[in-house]
């Protein structure tokens, strides 16, 4: 594993370490493409304040530093803006007004909450409620359906614990979804590392039968995660199931 579009920044108030650590730990880790997509600011109708996110007014910093640093570091790594950004419907008109003045060159989907974070659930607490399940199902296609997105970020994020076959229905949607648009889903090596719910092997036994094409985020919440990240056991994941890989991932710019 040589390229990583998944890499966050102290800007989400969960992560450590500078750019330049990630950076520099990438290097030291073989990598030759790192993208950062850290949690995307939002534009929130009210005065709520998401407390995983940068705020609106950090975005340029955001994108400054690393433009900086891709200079920088030309010839030794390719350095990629993104950011990582879950699909909220009443929100997201605004939302994509307000990247287009930023030099973004990908997204990622991770939907961390349902409906639109405000009045919603967060996506990995376990529940039985198939309706949950429809919603994260729905609401991840329609993301990746605005074609804005590159990949989808830990698609096994739901924890649904209820019957198996209503898993496989749903999950089975979702993959279907991905494969028409050609949009690769994501092995968080973050999840296995840390022992989350994710990857759960039922949702990538139907990726497997369905053709998924799949690829490896470490998920780097603190430089050292380059260093520590279960390649192995992520590429043995993919094959126990008959993922085929990529690294080359098509990146859409949403700008
Ligand atoms: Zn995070
Ligand atoms: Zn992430």
């Amino acid at each position: 594993m040589q390229k990583n579009y998944h890499t966050h920044t102290p800007r989400c108030h969960h992560a450590d370490g500078s750019e330049r650590e990630y950076i520099e730990s990438a290097i030291d880790a073989g990598f030759i493409l790192l993208g950062f997509s850290d949690h995307a600011p939002y534009l929130f109708d009210s005065d709520y304040v998401s407390r995983i996110r940068m705020l609106p007014e950090e975005l340029r910093g955001y994108c400054d530093v690393l433009l900086a640093l891709r200079e920088e570091y030309r010839g030794r790594l390719e350095l990629k803006i993104g950011l990582e950004m879950e699909y909220y419907p009443r929100f997201f008109a605004d939302q994509t007004a307000f990247l287009k003045d930023y030099p973004l060159d990908y997204l990622i989907l991770g939907q961390h909450a349902l409906f639109n974070e405000l009045d919603g659930v967060f996506s990995g607490r376990p529940t039985e409620d198939e309706k949950l399940l429809d919603q994260y199902v729905g609401q991840c296609i329609d993301g990746l359906q605005s074609g804005l997105y590159s990949y989808l970020a830990h698609p096994d994020l739901i924890a649904y614990v209820g019957d198996p076959k209503i898993y496989d229905r749903y999950m089975r949607k979702l993959c279907r979804a991905a494969n028409e648009l050609r949009l690769p889903l994501e092995i968080n090596l973050l999840g296995m590392s840390e022992g989350k719910q994710y990857p759960n092997p039922a949702f990538w036994r139907i990726a497997g039968e369905e053709g998924v094409t799949a690829v490896l985020g470490v998920d780097a919440h603190d430089p050292r995660d380059f260093q520590t990240a279960p390649i192995a056991d992520g590429l043995r994941l993919a094959a126990e199931f008959g993922l085929r890989v990529i690294e080359d991932v098509p990146l859409r710019s949403p700008v």
